[in-house]
């Protein structure tokens, strides 16, 4: 089995709001276990990043799935690379917005102020990624808490 790490950025379509970004983790969280997918959802106003890692079957088959969702647009792939080791083993998929990143430009020095992950290279984008999951645990986790305790 290859590992794989997919990297994309998106931009919200028309009209997406709170409610379509819960709809979209509840079903990655229903789906993604299944096919072994972990990772991350990071969300600035009006934009998407997010990190798939898994097998690179379903990496790409849920990729092709993603892109064709209509809830973003102009789906733009980062970086994609065979890996070792998962970064988000922990996370089904992780969800972080950009406004709680109050060190952004620190954990990444490159990074614009204004979060543009479209200006990122593949590099900054994994940089980016991977200091998240190192860093910020606890907001990953306490992000996951409001979550679930959202969905209650
Ligand atoms: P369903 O149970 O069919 O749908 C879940 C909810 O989303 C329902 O409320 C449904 O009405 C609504 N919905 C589904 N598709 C659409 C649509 N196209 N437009 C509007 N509402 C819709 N899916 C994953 O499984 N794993 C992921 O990691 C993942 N990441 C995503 C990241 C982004 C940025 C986006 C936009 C979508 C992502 N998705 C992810 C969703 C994916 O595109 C599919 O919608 C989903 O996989 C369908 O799974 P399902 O059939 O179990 O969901």
């Amino acid at each position: 089995m290859y590992l794989v790490r997919l990297i994309y950025v998106s931009k919200f379509s028309p009209g997406i709001g709170t409610d379509d970004i819960n709809d979209i983790l509840r079903a990655s969280r229903a789906n993604n276990p299944e096919m072994k997918i972990t990772g991350m959802l990071c969300y600035a106003p009006g934009v998407f990043l997010q990190c798939l890692e898994g097998p690179r079957e379903a990496v790409n088959k849920l990729y092709r799935a993603i892109a064709a969702d209509d809830r973003h647009q102009n789906a733009t792939v980062l970086e994609y690379a065979d890996v070792d080791d998962r970064t988000f083993g922990k996370w089904s998929m992780a969800y972080i917005r950009a406004e709680d990143l109050g060190e952004l430009p620190e954990l990444v020095p490159s990074a614009n102020e204004k979060f543009d992950p479209f200006a990122m290279t593949a590099g900054e984008a994994f940089e980016f990624v991977s200091a998240i999951a190192k860093k910020r645990e606890d907001l990953l986790e306490s992000s996951m808490k409001d979550m679930e305790a959202q969905s209650r």
